[in-house]
């Protein structure tokens, strides 16, 4: 079976394969009747629901689709941590790897109060399709520790970081697993990271973690990567899908490191940004706000808020303003049943991971509102990440003019895949993101085989 088999089999084989597979009653639970995991929150149900209906879009075998369906290990720790206040206090971390078939395992640690083994089970998920469909030779992963970042000291958030690493250490290296930075950890966690794997080896090792700071092993051009590749989609969603030449109005939730990279990179390209949030709330021109003094007014009071020129508007409202482009850049689930018909934009792109939810999907799908899926459109974190890891295996310095060169051409290559599926089978952008990944990984298991 090859992915080209996969992606022509005939309508008839399609549903001969299902009857197959689902019995009479058709049903999911006569379909996988044993398999259960602690991981089922509605986020990993959510990413589990995607893959069924991909898989049956595309008649993938069963015994194929059921082993996609759950993460390959996943791990659960108590990490115990000494406050400043000298009491000590035990946080809970997980790491899950969903697939390794590829190659080693690849993904994100988040720092934040809403992570649980759902949901790093379900990004685990996404971050295989989004390796796959960039054709990049990893798994996926996702690490998360349960905390509020935001309280803790740089002491108190070292400490914790280390005491993650010793605790997943066996899970984790160059050659199983690989780390890189998400929502509230940065370039300094991966280099305590990288610093306690090293000292519990012996010996330094720079390629365990991707994201580091340049000094000591990061790539150039890794920190912008994400909001590059973000703003790059949505140049090329906006050439061959809506055509727009002249300061496409646009509005981007998130000022982090996704959401103000991109902001930064469209408004050099005549883009108007004509709404920006943070945490604290949004603000509104417009005729367009001047990115390059909001960078000068973030980086000198800390948040978007207050800005010159600019009217407060919150966050819920933010996502409800006309435009032609709207770019979810912060938090997962932000567009779902509850606001979808208020939004008024013609493309979404998603630079964060899972902002529009399945039953909001659908209603866009409705109402011919674009979607640049997440696995494509955030991809280029992953794929520099890629680019640091092989930099550092071999010993290589790349250029930064280099790597954004690299990066541009694969996330090319992956928008003329994905595009050109989308348009030839008549299917949303995300199913046809998620049938490429999908279909490079199930012939990879097929050509491996089963051990034993
Ligand atoms: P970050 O921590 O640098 O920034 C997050 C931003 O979201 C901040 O501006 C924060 O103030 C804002 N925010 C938090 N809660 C908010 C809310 N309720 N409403 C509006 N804004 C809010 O994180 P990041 O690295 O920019 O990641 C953002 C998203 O992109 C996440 O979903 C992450 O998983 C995804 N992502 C990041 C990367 C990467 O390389 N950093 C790669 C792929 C995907």
């Amino acid at each position: 079976m090859t992915g080209t088999n996969l992606n022509e089999k005939s309508l008839q084989s399609i549903s001969d394969d299902l009857k197959k597979n689902l019995g009479q009653s058709g049903d999911k639970a006569s379909q996988f009747p044993l398999t259960r995991m602690e991981c089922e929150s509605e986020l990993f149900l959510q990413a589990q629901s995607q893959l069924d209906e991909v898989a049956k879009s595309m008649g993938l075998e069963k015994h194929l689709h059921e082993r996609l369906r759950y993460p390959k290990r996943a791990m659960i720790v108590s990490i115990p941590v000494k406050m400043d206040d000298k009491s000590v206090k035990s946080f809970v971390g997980y790491r899950v790897q969903h697939d390794v078939t590829l190659g080693p395992a690849k993904g994100g640690i988040r720092f934040h109060p809403s992570v649980n083994l759902g949901e790093v089970a379900a990004l685990a998920m996404l971050m295989t399709w989004k390796c796959a469909l960039m054709g990049l030779p990893y798994g996926g992963a996702k690490g998360g520790i349960n905390c509020k970042p935001w309280n803790l000291s740089i002491g108190e958030n070292e400490r914790l970081t280390r005491r993650y690493t010793s605790e997943i250490i066996n899970l984790i290296g160059p050659d199983k697993d690989i780390p890189a930075p998400d929502m509230y950890t940065n370039e300094q966690t991966m280099a305590w990271i990288m610093d306690t794997y090293s000292i519990n080896v012996g010996y330094t090792v720079p390629s365990v973690v991707t994201g580091k700071p340049v000094s000591i092993g990061g790539s150039l051009g890794r920190q912008e990567a994400t909001g590059r590749g973000v703003a790059h989609c949505t140049k090329r969603a906006n050439q061959d899908f809506l055509k727009l030449t002249s300061h496409p109005r646009t509005v981007i939730q998130g000022f982090g490191n996704v959401g103000s990279i991109t902001a930064k990179m469209l408004y050099e390209s005549d883009y108007q940004i004509i709404a920006v949030s943070d945490v604290f709330g949004g603000i509104y021109n417009k005729n367009g706000l001047d990115i390059h003094k909001l960078f000068q007014h973030v980086q000198k009071t800390g948040k978007v808020e207050g800005f010159e020129g600019s009217q407060p508007v919150s966050n819920e409202a933010l996502l409800e303003l006309d435009c032609d482009i709207l770019i979810p850049a912060a938090l997962g689930n932000q567009i779902t049943q509850e606001n979808v018909s208020k939004i008024q934009t013609k493309l979404i792109v998603e630079g964060a991971n899972g902002p529009v939810n399945p039953e909001a999907d659908s209603y866009l799908k409705k109402n011919n509102v674009i979607v640049v899926p997440d696995i494509l459109a955030n991809a280029g974190g992953v794929t520099v990440s890629y680019f640091e890891w092989v930099q550092g295996l071999m010993h290589l310095l790349w250029s930064e003019n280099e790597v954004n060169k690299r990066l541009e051409q694969l996330m090319d290559k992956a928008c003329d895949e994905v595009f050109k599926l989308s348009l030839d089978r008549n299917i949303r952008l995300r199913m046809a993101a998620l049938q490429i990944g999908i279909s490079r990984l199930a012939e990879a298991k097929q050509l491996r085989g089963l051990y034993p």
